[in-house]
């Protein structure tokens, strides 16, 4: 696991897949929310090495890298705050 993980933050987020593009390593995905527009999800985050770009590129501080990587990936796998229909939209 990296020593830190992308946090995203939903409320902030614009749905304009931005983070998605700066991925080097491509494992950014749109994924239905809670909120009206889709956000970015990390469905492996063992694949993340935590560079931080996806923070770098969002315009809307809607990702934030966070080193409590336990509870990002927990959050992660427990795929909240998707809805519980969630599929990928990209
Ligand atoms: S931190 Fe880097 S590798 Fe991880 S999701 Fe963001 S852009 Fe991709
Ligand atoms: S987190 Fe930022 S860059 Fe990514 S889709 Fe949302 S608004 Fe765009």
């Amino acid at each position: 696991m990296p020593k830190r993980l992308p946090w995203v933050v939903p409320e902030y987020c614009e749905g304009c897949t931005s983070c998605v593009g700066a991925c080097p390593k491509g494992i950014l995905d749109m994924r239905e929310s809670a909120e009206e527009t889709p956000i970015p999800w990390l469905d492996d985050p063992s694949g993340c090495t935590g560079c931080g770009r996806c923070e770098e590129s969002c315009p809307f501080g809607g990702i934030a890298m966070t080193a409590h990587v336990e509870e990002a990936t927990q959050r992660f796998a427990d795929r909240r705050p998707l809805r519980k229909e969630s599929v990928g939209v990209r």
